[in-house]
C-alpha cells in the first residue's frame, strides 16, 4: 500500500469521457439512470450508483475517501460543516434516557448541544475534567451511549490518553467513542488507531487551511457509518458539491501545510517561553508540557495552536491584540494567515470566571492559530506588540 501522502493524492474521483486529469465540478442535484431497471436495483441497493447529491456526489464521495485514506477508516460521511457533524455523531445514536460522558474543554457550539438541546431530549450528559482514567470510567453509566472528547482541548492544549480510552473503549463494547480530532487534523493524530469509533472533523479548520469554506466530515467503521448515513440522508445536512471539491485539493496538501504550521507554532513556543512579558505558554511538544510525553505518544507533533497568558490580564491582553501589525484578530483557527484570538471576551464569554479558569482561560489568556508565514515575521510581530504594551 501506498503512503499517506501519496495515496490522498492519487485517492480520486473516477474519470469521466472527457479524461480530465484534475477532478471536474459535480454540480448536479441528482443523476440518471440508464433504464427503470437500473433505477430500480440502485434504490434497491442491489447495485451502487449516484442517486442524488443530499446522498452522495462524486465530489463529496472523493473528499470523503481521502479523509478514510488518512485516517485508516473503513467509511466516512460529509457535512455541511463541522457542528452538522457533531450535531449528527450524536442525533443518530441517542435515545430518551441515554446518557453522554464528554470532556468538560469541548467547542463552544457542542457544549450548547450537551447542556440545552439534548436534555430537551431527556439525554443527560456527565463532563470529565481531568486525563486520568479512572475518572472517565467512573463518569460511565449503565444508559451511556457515547464518550466524547477533543485532544488537544482548546484553549488549554490539554490532551487527553487516547491507548488508555482505547482500552476503556474494550471494556464497554456498546459505548461508542468518538472523538472531535479537529485540532490535531487525521496527519497530526489517528484515533482510530488506538480504538475510537468515530473520528469528527471540522473541516473548516486546517482541512481548507485557507479559511475560505464550511465542512464536516465523520469517519469509522462501516457499521457506525451506515447508521449515520440514514440520519443525514433523511434530515439533509450534506455537503455542498463545491465545497468538497475545494476541501479535496486542499488535502492534497495538508501534510506539507500542518509541518510549516507546527514548525512555525513550535518557533514561537519556545521564544516566547523566554520572553519576560509572558507568564505561561502552552503547547503540547514543548519539554514544559505537563502531558509532554503523552503528546510525543499520540502526536506527531505539536500543532498549530499556541495558547499563552501575557503579563497585565485583560486590559494588556486587549492593548497587546491591538498593536498587533500583521496578524489579525478573526474567529477562525486553522488558517494559512496566523490569527489571534481573545478566548476569555470571546469564545468563552459566556462561562463563569471560575469556569474558565478550570479551562485554563485567564483574562490575560491569547489562542494563537499559527500560520504559514515566515516565522520570523509571526514572532516579530508578537515581540513588537509585547514590547510596545509594556
Ligand atoms: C470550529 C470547530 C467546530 C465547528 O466547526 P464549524 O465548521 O465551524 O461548524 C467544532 N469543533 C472544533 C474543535 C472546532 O474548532
Amino acid at each position: 500500500m501506498k503512503k499517506d501522502q501519496s495515496r490522498i493524492i492519487r485517492e480520486q474521483a473516477p474519470r469521466s469521457a472527457t479524461r480530465e486529469h484534475s477532478v471536474p465540478l459535480y454540480l448536479t442535484s441528482s443523476f440518471i439512470f440508464d433504464s427503470a431497471e437500473q433505477g430500480r436495483a440502485i434504490f434497491a441497493e442491489e447495485e451502487e450508483g449516484m442517486v442524488y447529491s443530499r446522498y452522495a456526489n462524486p465530489n463529496t464521495s472523493e473528499f470523503i475517501n481521502r479523509v478514510c485514506a488518512l485516517e485508516n477508516a473503513e467509511a466516512g460521511l460529509a457535512f455541511a460543516s463541522g457542528m452538522a457533524a457533531v450535531f449528527a455523531s450524536f442525533a443518530a445514536f441517542i435515545e430518551a434516557g441515554d446518557h453522554i460522558v464528554s470532556s468538560r474543554a469541548i467547542f463552544g457550539s457542542t457544549h450548547q448541544l450537551l447542556t440545552q438541546q439534548f436534555p430537551k431530549w431527556g439525554v443527560t450528559y456527565s463532563y470529565v475534567d481531568t486525563a486520568n482514567i479512572d475518572e472517565w470510567e467512573k463518569a460511565i453509566q449503565p444508559n451511556t451511549k457515547i464518550v466524547f472528547l477533543e485532544s488537544p482541548s482548546n484553549p488549554g492544549l490539554e490532551l487527553y490518553d487516547l491507548e488508555k480510552l482505547g482500552a476503556l473503549k474494550k471494556k464497554y463494547p456498546n459505548v461508542i467513542f468518538s472523538i472531535d480530532n479537529c485540532f490535531a487534523t487525521p496527519y497530526l493524530q489517528k484515533p482510530l488507531h488506538f480504538g475510537f469509533d468515530l473520528s469528527i472533523h471540522s473541516a473548516t479548520k486546517y482541512m481548507d487551511g485557507q479559511g475560505r469554506v464550511l465542512g464536516g466530515v465523520i469517519v469509522g467503521s462501516k457499521e457506525l457509518i451506515n447508521k449515520l448515513m440514514f440520519f443525514i440522508r433523511h434530515t439533509g445536512p450534506a455537503m455542498s458539491p463545491f465545497n468538497a471539491w475545494v476541501l479535496s485539493k486542499s488535502l492534497e496538501t495538508l501534510g506539507l501545510r500542518m509541518d510549516r504550521h507546527c514548525s512555525n507554532a513550535y518557533a514561537l513556543a519556545e521564544t516566547l517561553e523566554q520572553h519576560s512579558e509572558i507568564k505561561d505558554v502552552k503547547y503540547p511538544f514543548l519539554p514544559s508540557h505537563p502531558q509532554y510525553e503523552l503528546a510525543k505518544k499520540q502526536m506527531k507533533a505539536g500543532g498549530g495552536i499556541v495558547t499563552f497568558e501575557v503579563k497585565g490580564g485583560k486590559e494588556r491582553a486587549f492593548q497587546f491584540i491591538d498593536e498587533l501589525e500583521m496578524i489579525r484578530y478573526t474567529s477562525n483557527l486553522g488558517d494559512s494567515r496566523t490569527i489571534a484570538t481573545h478566548p476569555a471576551t470571546t469564545t468563552h464569554a459566556k462561562l463563569t470566571e471560575e469556569e474558565r479558569i478550570n479551562l485554563g482561560i485567564h483574562p490575560g489568556t491569547i489562542r494563537l492559530s499559527v500560520g504559514l508565514e515566515d516565522k520570523e515575521d509571526i514572532i516579530g510581530d508578537i515581540i513588537q506588540a509585547l514590547e510596545k504594551t509594556k
